[in-house]
């Protein structure tokens, strides 16, 4: 196994786990990335951490994140949004 501090991250391993909240007929998607190579796991970057059920949240390492989830509606985004980002500014240091 590579050190981190010798890794350029080149190969990712993902794992994903869909839950099924039966009490409350909701779908939870976890979702862990780490380098291959190193095995350092990485961050997910302007997601705030918690728990909720109405949008994406990190654990309080940010390295896992979970999304809720459903059965595809068959609706479209109305509008989209793309930003741009300082990768110097973590959404942490705000
Ligand atoms: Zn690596």
């Amino acid at each position: 196994m590579r050190k981190p501090e010798n890794c350029e991250h080149h190969h990712f391993h993902a794992r994903v786990d869909v839950n099924r909240i039966i009490d409350i007929g909701k779908f939870v998607a976890d979702i862990k990335i780490e380098c291959s190579e190193c095995k350092t796991p990485f961050e997910f970057i302007g997601v705030p951490a918690g728990h909720s059920y109405a949008g994406p949240r990190t654990s309080i390492d940010f390295c896992q994140l979970s999304a809720p989830i459903q059965p595809f509606a068959g609706k479209l985004a109305a509008r989209s949004v793309f930003e741009a980002y300082d990768p110097a500014v973590r959404p942490t240091d705000a």
